[in-house]
C-alpha cells in the first residue's frame, strides 16, 4: 500500500498535467504556514496541534470552481486527503491537515457580485472586508461578519458562526447563507448548488461535507452606524446598559463589554480608562441619543461617538475572540485560556461565573439576540483545570462551548449523513468528524 505522501505526488502530477504547474506548491515554508491555523489561541490545542506537527504534502491553489472540482476528482482517484483552507484564522485547529495530503488554498476564488435583489454571491476566497466594501457601495449591509473581517467568506461559512450583525441576524445558520455551491469529494469532478434549509449541512462543517466554492449571502439596506464608547465604574452599571440595548427601536450591530483587566490591551482609537469597565457599541445612528441617555442614567461616562464607518470596523475588530487575543499578545510572559459561554448569568450573577475558576477571572461580553455570549478568561494551568470549570459554569445556568477541541460540533448527525454521500471515502478534512464527539455543543451558547 502506498503512503499518502506518494499518492499526493501522483495526484498533484495529474493536477499539474491537467491544470498547470502554477497551482501546486511543495515549498516547505508555504506548506508549514498553510498547515496550521489560529489554534495557538488555545493553550490546550497549542500542546496537541502545534504548528508543524501535522503537515500537508502539497498546497494546491485552484482559481475557478471547475478547477476545485478537478482537483477533488484527482484526489479522489488517488485516495488523497484534502483540507480546505481560507485565511487560516479558525481558532479550533479545524484547518489542520491531520493526515497530510493536500491543503486546498481557496483564496483565488474571489469574485463578488451584488445581485438585483441585494443579496451577494461571492467566491469562497473573497475577503469579507472586500465584500462589505462592495456591499456598502451598492447601498447594502451584509447581515453578519466576524471580528476577523479580513478572512474569507468560505472560511466564515465553513468554520465561523457569529459576529457583527448577530444581535439582529443571529448566526451563520439563521438564514444568512441563502445558497452554497459545493464541490463534493465523490469522484464526479462536479459542483452542485443548494438553497434555503438545504445549506445547513455545509455551514460550520469544517469542509467535511464538501468544499464550498461559492456562497450567496443575505444583506439589508445599508444604515448609518455610529461607534459609541462608554465607560463605567462597575460591572453592574455596564451590564445594565448592555442588556437594555435589546429594546432599542433599531438593534445595534454589535455591543461588546469588558472588565478593566481586558481594557488596557484593546487597540482603541480613543483613550480608554484602564480602571473602568468598557462598553463599545456599533449603534444605528438615530439610536445614539437614547444610548447616551442610558449610559448617563447608569452613572457611566460617554467616551466618544464616532460616525465614520471605518470607526465601526475598529469596534468590530475588538469584539468576540479579539480581546482574548490582545490580552495574550500584551502578556507574552503569561498564558491565558478562554471558555465560550452563553446565558443571562453573565448579567445576573457574574461572581458565580467568575468562581468557576479559582483566582483571576475576567469576562468579555457580546450581546446576542436574547442573552449575552461571553469569553471567560483565566490564567492557564493545565487541561484538567480548564475542563473542571465546565460543570461549575453550567451550574450557574450558562451554556458552555469549549474552544479547545477541533471536531465538528454543530448539526453533527446531519454532517455525518451528508458526508456519507458527498465524501464516501472520508477524504475531506480527516479527523474533524469524530464518532464520539459530544454533539451540537454550540447550541449551549445560543448558536444553532
Ligand atoms: C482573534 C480571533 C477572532 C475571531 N473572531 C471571530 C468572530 O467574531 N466570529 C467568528 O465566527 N469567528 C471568529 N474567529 C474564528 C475565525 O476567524 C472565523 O470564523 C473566520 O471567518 C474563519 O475564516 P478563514 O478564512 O480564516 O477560515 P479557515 O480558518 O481557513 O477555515 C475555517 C474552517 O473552515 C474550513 N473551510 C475553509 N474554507 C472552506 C470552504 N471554502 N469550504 C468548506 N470548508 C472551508 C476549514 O477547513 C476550517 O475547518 C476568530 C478567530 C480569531 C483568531
Amino acid at each position: 500500500m502506498s503512503t499518502i505522501a506518494e499518492r499526493t505526488r501522483t495526484a498533484t502530477a495529474q493536477i499539474v498535467d491537467e491544470l498547470g504547474a502554477e497551482l501546486v506548491s511543495t515549498d516547505p515554508e508555504l506548506v508549514l504556514k498553510m498547515s496550521s491555523d489560529w489554534s495557538r489561541m488555545s493553550p490546550v490545542l497549542q500542546e496537541k496541534v502545534p504548528a508543524g506537527r501535522y503537515l500537508a504534502d502539497a498546497v494546491v491553489r485552484p482559481r475557478t470552481n471547475a478547477e476545485v472540482a478537478a482537483v477533488l476528482a484527482a484526489a479522489y482517484a488517488h485516495d488523497v486527503p484534502v483540507t480546505p483552507r481560507g485565511s487560516g484564522t479558525g481558532n479550533y485547529g479545524q484547518a489542520t491537515p491531520f493526515d497530510g495530503g493536500i491543503v486546498l488554498d481557496l483564496r483565488a476564488l474571489d469574485t463578488i457580485v451584488v445581485n438585483d435583489d441585494g443579496s451577494i454571491t461571492a467566491g469562497a476566497g473573497a475577503k469579507i472586508s472586500v465584500i462589505d466594501t462592495v456591499a456598502r457601495e451598492a447601498g447594502r449591509d451584509i447581515w453578519i461578519y466576524p471580528s476577523t473581517k479580513g478572512t474569507t467568506i468560505g472560511g466564515f461559512v465553513g468554520g465561523g458562526s457569529a459576529g457583527t450583525g448577530t444581535i439582529q441576524r443571529g448566526t451563520t445558520t439563521d438564514g444568512y447563507v441563502r445558497a452554497v455551491t459545493v464541490a463534493p469529494m465523490d469522484g464526479t469532478g462536479s459542483t452542485f448548488t443548494v438553497r434555503g434549509d438545504d445549506v445547513t449541512p455545509y455551514v460550520h462543517a469544517y469542509g467535511v461535507t464538501g468544499v464550498v466554492v461559492e456562497v450567496e449571502i443575505e444583506t439589508d439596506p445599508a444604515r448609518d452606524w455610529t461607534a459609541v464608547y462608554a465607560s463605567f465604574g462597575s460591572w453592574a452599571a455596564m451590564t445594565e446598559v448592555h442588556r437594555s440595548l435589546l429594546d432599542l427601536p433599531v438593534l445595534p450591530r454589535l455591543a461588546s463589554g469588558d472588565e478593566p483587566a481586558l481594557v488596557p490591551s484593546l487597540p482603541a482609537p480613543v483613550d480608554l480608562d484602564p480602571t473602568q469597565h468598557s462598553l463599545r457599541v456599533i449603534a444605528e445612528s438615530s439610536t445614539v441619543p437614547q444610548i447616551l441617555e442610558r449610559v448617563r442614567a447608569a452613572g457611566g461616562s460617554v467616551v466618544a461617538t464616532l460616525d465614520d464607518y471605518e470607526q465601526c470596523d475598529k469596534v468590530s475588530s475588538m469584539s468576540y475572540n479579539h480581546p482574548v487575543f490582545f490580552l495574550q499578545k500584551a502578556h507574552p510572559d503569561r498564558t491565558w485560556f478562554h471558555m465560550e459561554t452563553g446565558g443571562r448569568a453573565h448579567w445576573e450573577a457574574p461572581d458565580d461565573v467568575r468562581a468557576a475558576y479559582d483566582g483571576e477571572v475576567h469576562l468579555h461580553l457580546e450581546l446576542m439576540g436574547t442573552a449575552p455570549l461571553a469569553m471567560v478568561v483565566a490564567p492557564y494551568i493545565d487541561e484538567e483545570h480548564v475542563l473542571d470549570g465546565i460543570p461549575r459554569l453550567e451550574a450557574t445556568g450558562l451554556g458552555v462551548h469549549s474552544p479547545h477541541q477541533w471536531f465538528v460540533d454543530r448539526n453533527v448527525e446531519l454532517a455525518r449523513a451528508t458526508a456519507r454521500t458527498t465524501d464516501p471515502k472520508g477524504l475531506l478534512n480527516p479527523g474533524k468528524l469524530v464518532a464520539d464527539a459530544p454533539a451540537d455543543t454550540r447550541v449551549n451558547i445560543g448558536v444553532r
